[in-house]
């Protein structure tokens, strides 16, 4: 003869909310969001130290705000691998640069205390030009 028990606990069940899955690029762009809101390079994290925000650059992912940016860094070059590009920083003599998607840094992404304004198509001495600074 079946145990009856003491009451139907099937009432009682409750089903578990599902667990949203995040990939881990997504996680990687929190965390670089993060960095950015607090004042440091989302480099930093791939390397393994705090880099410091430029002083006049966005403290946000927001990409309209005014400012400096790696895209318009001198140092910030596109290196070609296995038939794809990556943009990647060239500064400290490639010490910031790896094999790993940490280490692509994206136009966008607010510049470094080490941002140095030029056009990566042009010649070093070229892209060092700054008109503003000549004629002020
Ligand atoms: S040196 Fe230039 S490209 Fe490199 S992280 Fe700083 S701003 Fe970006």
């Amino acid at each position: 003869m079946a145990d009856p028990g003491l009451f139907d606990a099937a009432a009682y069940q409750v089903e578990p909310a599902p667990v949203e899955k995040v990939s881990a690029d997504r996680r990687r762009a929190q965390r670089q969001a993060a960095a950015i809101a607090a004042g440091w390079h989302p480099l930093g994290l791939a390397l393994g130290r705090h880099l410091r925000l430029h002083p006049d650059a966005p403290r946000s992912d927001d990409r309209t705000t005014p400012g400096p940016r790696c895209g318009s860094c001198w140092y910030r070059e596109v290196l070609g691998h296995h038939n794809r590009s990556y943009g990647k920083c060239t500064v400290e003599d490639g010490a910031r640069i790896s094999n790993g998607a940490g280490t692509d840094v994206r136009r966008w992404w607010p510049a470094c205390r080490d941002y140095s304004p030029g056009d990566p198509q042009l010649s070093a001495d070229a892209a060092r030009y700054i008109p503003e600074a000549v004629h002020a």
